[in-house]
């Protein structure tokens, strides 16, 4: 059996160390820890990687924690559209959803647009129109309601900002999530989900639903889930970048990862960091901001669960 890795990440951002109390810090990595454990879990019982992805993203999606399912941001209209996607390294199958409300878990239509669908990305109604032909219930508003998340829109509310919901001075909320996994097979598989940007404008879509900026998966290379300001990755194709710099440039992945989140992120003024694994099952986890919620763990004896810079 070749070794099995995965990691898992619940945003990037730029969050102030002392607003952070123990029990706080507690809740996340207890949080973080459930996610990497069931994706563990059932790579070891020898399921896919994107079997493990789709579980370990759940969990996140479904902790009022993390800006994805439960608990996304508000939008400038006080609403909640959420983004996701999936992609299958061994295949180059992708799925994604973007402008999706109601839905408890993006990820998994995501996964459904990939292997129900002949799309990779449905959108808005499209997308609600495809959940509702598979039955999805959707869940309404209260259920992705949070106290802590309405505050943070109410103080750019009616302006034309919008921010990471875990950027700034008050709180200590980070964001988006992701997973990548190597099964022991050696196939990668990268999945992300978000509610975006708080206060950010209706129809807005950010990078973790495009396949190639916020998430990538090629077995050839690594797969990568990416937390961040989406623009700038977007504008830079960061994870689809990692993986050419690694396949074309002969880097390993934690040169390739480094070079584009502290170089080419940086030099376009975007802030963030990602998550990846290569098909050897060595992991990089790189960011530039304050902190990155993550966590991995490895069938080598490496585990790891943090928030700040070690
Ligand atoms: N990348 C996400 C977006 O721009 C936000 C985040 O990572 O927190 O939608």
């Amino acid at each position: 059996m070749k070794k099995i890795a995965i990691a898992i990440h619940g945003g990037a951002g730029t969050l102030v160390k002392g607003m952070m109390t123990p029990e706080k810090e507690n809740l996340y990595k207890a949080a973080l820890e459930s996610a990497l454990q069931k994706g563990y879990w059932l790579l070891k019982s020898g399921v896919s990687a994107i079997e493990a992805v789709e579980a370990s993203v759940k969990i996140l999606e479904d902790s009022h924690l993390f800006n994805a399912g439960k608990g996304s941001v508000f939008t400038s209209e006080g609403k909640h559209e959420m983004d996701a996607s999936i992609m299958d390294g061994k295949t180059l199958n992708a799925g994604a959803v973007s402008l999706v409300s109601g839905i408890k878990n993006p990820i998994s239509l995501a996964r459904d647009v990939m292997e129900k669908s002949e799309h990779v990305f449905l959108a808005a109604k499209g997308a609600m129109q495809f959940a509702k032909k598979l039955h999805y219930h959707l869940e309404n508003e209260d259920y992705f309601y949070d106290e802590l998340r309405y505050q943070q829109w109410q103080e750019i509310r009616g302006t034309e900002g919008f921010k990471l919901d875990h950027s700034g001075n008050k709180d200590s909320k980070f964001g988006t999530v992701g997973a990548v996994a190597c099964d022991s097979l050696g196939n990668v598989a990268a999945g992300t989900s978000t509610g975006g940007m708080t206060n950010k404008q209706f129809g807005r879509v950010g990078d973790s639903p495009m396949i190639g900026a916020g998430n990538y998966a090629n077995n050839k290379t690594c797969a990568v889930s990416c937390t961040g300001s989406g623009e700038y990755f977007i504008r830079g194709v960061i994870a689809y970048d990692l993986s050419c710099l690694m396949e074309y440039k002969n880097l390993s992945l934690q040169d390739a990862a480094e070079e584009v989140i502290q170089n080419r992120l940086l030099r376009i003024g975007g802030d963030g960091g990602l998550i990846a694994v290569d098909a050897l099952g060595n992991i990089a986890m790189p960011f530039n901001t304050e902190g990155m919620y993550r966590a991995c763990k490895t069938s080598d004896g490496t585990e790891e669960i943090s928030i700040y810079k070690n």
